[in-house]
């Protein structure tokens, strides 16, 4: 058993059918504790650096609208994205998830009872769950600064930056 981190996100169509709350309550039953949480609009850079793996699928680019929100708008285009930790956390969270076409996915699972499948074919299955520890690790340093994550999960350093616009509070 290894305690491990991982990318949670609650996809554009998870606050769409306003299941953020269903959703974290299915996650919570793992015991896991969440280390990172915000609320992100979703740039195409992140979008396709987050699915680069997919990148030469044909629904790569639908795939991208998706996790952009872009055919839910304002203000459903965003997700959440959350850093859990736990005992085995991956494969505990990936099975509460459920498998990735929402009609092969167990049906108490989120995925199985809330996800569908566009009329252009794409998974809409509500969450993203990180697939292992490697990728785990990619995603969190790729949505997350580390100083938005209460612990120290990753080796960091420091670094001094010249001149960079900063927006603060007035
Ligand atoms: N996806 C899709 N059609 C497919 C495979 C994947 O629409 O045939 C979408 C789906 O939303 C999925 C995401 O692409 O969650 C990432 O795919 P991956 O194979 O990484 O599945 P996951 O790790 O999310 O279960
Ligand atoms: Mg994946």
């Amino acid at each position: 058993m290894a305690v491990e981190q991982l990318l949670i996100l609650i996809k554009p169509d998870g606050i769409k059918k306003s299941l953020t709350g269903n959703i974290l309550t299915k996650l919570s039953e793992a015991r896991m504790v969440i280390i990172g949480a915000k609320a992100v609009k979703v740039s195409k850079e992140l979008a396709e650096a987050h699915y680069y793996q997919l990148k030469d699928k044909l629904f790569f680019g639908e795939l991208v609208d998706y996790i952009q929100g872009k055919i839910y708008g304002e203000p459903y285009d965003r997700v959440l994205a959350f850093v859990y930790q736990g005992e085995d956390a991956i494969l505990r969270m990936r099975k509460i998830a459920g498998a990735t076409n929402p009609e092969e996915a167990d049906p108490v699972s989120i995925r199985g009872a809330y996800g569908r499948i566009t009329t252009k074919g794409v998974y809409e299955n509500v969450v993203h769950c990180s697939s292992d520890q490697l990728e785990a690790a990619r995603e969190i340093k790729l949505w997350f600064k580390p100083e938005d994550i209460v612990k120290e999960i990753y080796p960091t350093k420091k670094i001094t930056v010249e001149k960079e616009a900063k927006t603060i509070w007035t």
